[in-house]
């Protein structure tokens, strides 16, 4: 115990805030009985597109209809594949097409509204890695200081073995390292990336509760996803759950690409003893081609439609 106390002042020595201090900043809001707290949350890889336009009116209808507060989060966790001025041109085409947010972020140089910020994930990076150290505390998260090559070599081991792939169980080399090997690797100046140290069991099944689909069956998160990257900044997976927890959603409304991580949230939200809001995963929108009832996906390579400038260019008013 006192052994993983000691490996997150090693890891974390800058942090010294505790979940508790962050719970008590961001307190429970007080709504009334049933009323639902939503939240748009881009990542500025891209422009806003129909779907994700569609996504962020469901959100706001959400919450307006039941007299809760709709916020936008901007996710720009991934710098490498941020586009330049990405999350101001989401901001102007959300507000363009009148969707707007009780709370959230704000374009460039403006404020942010509301008091459960800042909504932008690259603001939050000391708050991630205060939950972050509290899961390291509690034996619950690793440090993994494996190279690409050591990542590759586990990749072919497992084709041989035909087992399946990923950073799990007896595949999974950093995980029972001890603190006097963790601190030659940090002393050698070796890079790492945190990684959860999962307890699930594939034999073993959960359910997914979505509130459109209804119940769905899954086996259990195996895999010790990577928490923090290198550079300490969080995964979706995790900054969304500390995220979710704080700001006070109640409704996560997001794509049904999202379903087959389902397992891994419920567990991350489980492992953080922090309570999970529901979930509800939206069909992307579909094209009919080719006949009546052959469906496909709008494509972001083929259809102009996907783009709002599409929209913007033949003239169809906003509100339409
Ligand atoms: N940033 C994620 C995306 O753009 C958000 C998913 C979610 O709504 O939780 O896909």
């Amino acid at each position: 115990m006192d052994q993983n106390k000691n490996l997150a002042e090693l890891l974390f020595p800058h942090i010294d805030k505790t979940p508790e201090y962050y719970e008590a900043l961001y307190p429970q809001r007080q709504l009334p009985e049933g009323a639902r707290v939503t939240r748009f949350a881009p990542s500025p890889t891209g422009y806003l597109h129909i779907g994700g336009l569609f996504g962020a009116l469901v959100d706001v209808l959400t919450a307006r209809s039941t007299g809760g507060v709709a916020y936008l989060r901007i996710e720009d966790t991934d710098k490498k594949r941020e586009i330049e001025h990405g999350a101001d041109e989401i901001i102007t085409s959300l507000a363009q097409y009148g969707v707007c947010f009780d709370e959230g972020a704000a374009a460039d140089g403006e404020a942010e509204k509301g008091s459960y910020g800042p909504y932008r994930q690259s603001m939050r990076k000391e708050i991630y890695q205060t939950f972050a150290k509290d899961l390291v505390k509690r034996g619950l998260a690793y440090p993994c200081f494996c190279s690409a090559e050591e990542l590759d070599e586990i990749r072919k081991a497992q084709e041989a073995e035909k087992a399946d792939m990923g950073y799990y169980g007896s595949y999974a080399k950093c995980r029972n390292l001890s603190i006097e090997e963790i601190e030659a690797n940090i002393k050698a100046g070796k890079e790492y990336v945190l990684r959860l140290r999962s307890d699930g069991n594939a034999e073993n099944k959960i359910t997914c509760r979505d509130l459109i689909r209804g119940n769905i069956e899954m086996p259990e998160n195996i895999m010790d996803v990577v928490l923090l990257k290198s550079d300490g900044i969080p995964t979706y997976h995790f900054a969304h759950v500390v995220d979710d927890f704080l700001m006070g959603t109640t409704h996560v409304i997001r794509g049904d690409e999202w379903i087959s991580s389902y397992p891994l949230h419920e567990q991350l939200f489980r492992a953080s003893g922090l309570k999970m809001p529901k979930y509800a995963h939206i069909a992307p929108i579909m094209k009919l081609d080719g006949g009546e009832n052959k469906k496909r996906k709008l494509s972001k390579r083929k259809d102009p439609e996907q783009s709002l400038d599409y929209y913007r260019q033949e003239g169809y008013p906003p509100l339409a």
